[in-house]
C-alpha cells in the first residue's frame, strides 16, 4: 500500500512550502476537493520509483485553547488517515506553547510522529534543534523546506519504516481484473457495488472485511476473474450491519492506483461538478483504464438527458476514449453493460503490441500526414515499439523528435488508437532521438 504522510503544525511553519517541494517533482495531483476537505490538500509524490501521498493540513490555528476543537475537525481526519505524521516546527521562532499543545495532542491520539525542525537555513542547526528536545520525540529532522535542504533524506528515512509495496490483495493467485468504483459521496457507489455483485452469475469468493483501506472483493463472472475495489464500504452480507464509511480521498487515490480499470460514478441529478473533474483528472494522470457511469438516470426528464449528454460531450473531450454508460444502480438498468466496457478497457490496457505492427502503423500515419519541417529539416520518425502496458506506452524513434508538435502527437495517438482498436485506456507516446 502507498504510504500516506500528513504534514501538521501551526500556521507559517512551512507546511505548504514542504508540500510543494514534495509534490512538484511530478505533475502531482494537488486535489482541491472543495467542500469536502476545506482545510486539506492532497498530493502525490514520488521518491525514486516509490509513490506516496502527502496531505497538507492547514486547519490548526495554533490557538492553545482552541486546539482541541480545531484538531477535532478536518486536520484530525488527515492525521487519522496518515501512516506517518510530520510535525513541523519553526527553527527561527523556537519552541512555543502551541507546539507543545499539538505534541500533547498527537501523543494522546497515540499517533507516531516525526519532529521536523524547518527553516534551518542561516541558523545554527544544532542550536536550533536543541530547543525542541523537550518535546520528547525520538526522531528529529532538521530541514530548510524552501531550499529543499534535508528534505529527501528525511523522506527516505520516513519511508524506510514502511515495508516495500506488497502485492495487492487477491493479486497473487487470483489474477483478476481489478476494478475500482470511485466517485463523490452520494453518487451511488455502494448501490452500484451491490448491484455489480448482486448480478446473477456473479460468484463472490471472500467475505469482505472492513479496513481503513478499501474493501477488496474477489468474484467471478462468465469465467472471468475480477477483484472489485470498493471505496464506499458496502453492506456486509453476513451481519447485515451497514458499514457507513466516510468519503476518503486517500482511499480513493489508493484505489485508483491499485486498479486496472476505474469506474468513475457521477450523479445525473447534479450534472458534472468540479470534484468529478478532479477525480477524472487523477484517473487519467494515473493512466488507468476508465469507464464513466452516469448514475441515477432514472427519473430524469428527456430534455435534461439531452443536456447532460451535451455537457459530457463538451467537457469530457479529453476523456473521450472512455465508454460512458447511463445507468440506474438503484433499478439495475444498464449495470450489466459495464462489464463489457471493463473487459474491453482491460484488454486494451494490457494488450501486447509488436514492433512490427507499431512500426507499420507509424509508417502509414507518416505517409498520410508527414510531420512538419523544423529549421528547414523534416522531422523523421523511423520506428516504434512497445514500452509498457497499462497504460500502453508506444516509444517512437527518429530525428528531432523533441520538436514534434503536440498536435502531431495527438494525431499519432489517434491513429494508433484507431488502428489497434484501443478503447477505455489512455495511450502514451514517448519519443527518442537516434537509433
Ligand atoms: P504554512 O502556513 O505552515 O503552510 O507555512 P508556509 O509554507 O506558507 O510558509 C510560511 C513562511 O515561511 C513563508 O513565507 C515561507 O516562504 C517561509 N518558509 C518556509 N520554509 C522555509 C525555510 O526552509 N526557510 C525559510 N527561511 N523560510 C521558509
Ligand atoms: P455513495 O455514497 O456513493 O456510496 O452513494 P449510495 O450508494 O449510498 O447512494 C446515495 C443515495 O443515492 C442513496 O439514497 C441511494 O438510494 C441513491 N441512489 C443510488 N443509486 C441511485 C439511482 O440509480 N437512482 C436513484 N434515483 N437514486 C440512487
Amino acid at each position: 500500500m502507498i504510504p500516506v504522510i500528513a504534514l501538521v503544525g501551526r500556521p507559517n511553519v512551512g507546511k505548504s512550502t514542504l508540500f510543494n517541494q514534495l509534490t512538484r517533482s511530478r505533475d502531482a495531483l494537488v486535489a482541491d476537493f472543495a467542500g469536502l476537505t476545506r482545510d486539506r490538500k492532497y498530493g502525490e509524490a514520488r521518491l525514486g520509483s516509490r509513490p506516496y501521498v502527502v496531505i497538507d493540513t492547514g486547519g490548526i490555528s495554533g490557538d492553545e485553547d482552541g486546539i482541541d476543537s480545531q484538531m477535532a475537525g478536518q486536520s484530525l481526519q488527515a492525521i487519522e488517515e496518515a501512516d506517518a505524521v510530520l510535525f513541523l516546527v519553526d527553527a527561527r521562532e523556537g519552541l512555543n506553547a502551541a507546539d507543545e499543545a499539538l505534541a500533547r495532542h498527537l501523543r494522546q491520539r497515540n499517533k507516531a510522529f516525526y519532529l521536523v525542525v524547518n527553516k534551518i537555513d542561516g541558523v545554527d542547526a544544532d542550536l536550533a534543534t536543541s530547543d525542541f528536545y523537550s518535546l520528547g520525540v525520538e526522531q528529529m529532522f532538521a530541514i530548510a523546506a524552501s531550499h529543499g535542504r534535508g528534505v529527501s533524506a528525511m523522506i527516505e528515512s520516513v519511508l524506510a519504516q514502511f515495508p516495500p509495496q506488497e502485492a495487492e490483495p487477491g493479486a497473487d493467485d487470483w489474477q483478476g481484473i481489478r476494478v475500482a468504483v470511485v466517485g463523490r459521496p452520494n453518487v451511488g457507489k455502494s448501490t452500484l457495488v451491490n448491484r455489480l455483485l448482486g448480478e446473477e452469475r456473479v460468484v463472490v469468493y471472500d467475505e469482505p472485511g472492513t479496513t481503513r483501506d478499501s474493501i477488496y472483493i474477489d468474484f467471478e463472472r462468465n469465467d472471468q476473474h475480477y477483484t472489485l475495489i470498493d471505496t464506499a464500504g458496502i453492506r456486509r452480507r453476513k451481519n447485515v450491519r451497514l458499514v457507513v464509511e466516510k468519503f476518503s480521498i486517500v482511499k480513493t487515490l489508493k484505489a485508483v492506483d491499485d486498479a486496472h480499470v476505474v469506474i468513475l460514478v457521477m450523479d445525473a441529478h447534479e450534472g458534472l461538478v468540479e470534484q468529478d473533474m478532479h477525480l477524472l483528472g487523477h484517473c487519467i494522470e494515473a493512466g488507468r483504464g476508465l469507464v464513466l457511469a452516469v448514475n441515477k438516470w432514472d427519473g430524469i426528464e428527456s430534455d435534461q438527458r439531452d443536456w447532460m449528454r451535451h455537457e459530457l460531450q463538451r467537457r469530457l473531450q479529453f476523456a473521450d476514449y472512455a465508454d460512458t454508460h447511463f445507468i440506474s444502480a438503484l433499478h439495475g438498468t444498464g449495470v450489466g453493460h459495464l462489464y463489457k466496457s471493463i473487459d474491453a478497457a482491460h484488454r486494451s490496457a494490457t494488450r501486447k503490441l509488436s514492433t512490427n505492427q507499431l512500426t507499420r502503423i507509424l509508417e502509414g500515419a507518416v505517409f498520410d500526414h508527414p510531420p512538419p519541417m523544423v529549421n528547414g529539416r523534416r522531422i523523421k520518425l523511423r520506428y516504434a515499439h512497445a514500452g509498457g502496458q497499462n497504460p500502453p506506452l508506444i516509444v517512437i524513434h527518429g530525428n528531432q523528435t523533441g520538436k514534434v508538435p503536440v498536435s502531431y502527437q495527438r494525431y499519432l495517438e489517434k491513429i494508433f488508437r484507431r488502428e489497434l482498436d484501443l478503447v477505455g485506456t489512455p495511450v502514451r507516446i514517448e519519443f527518442r532521438t537516434g537509433e
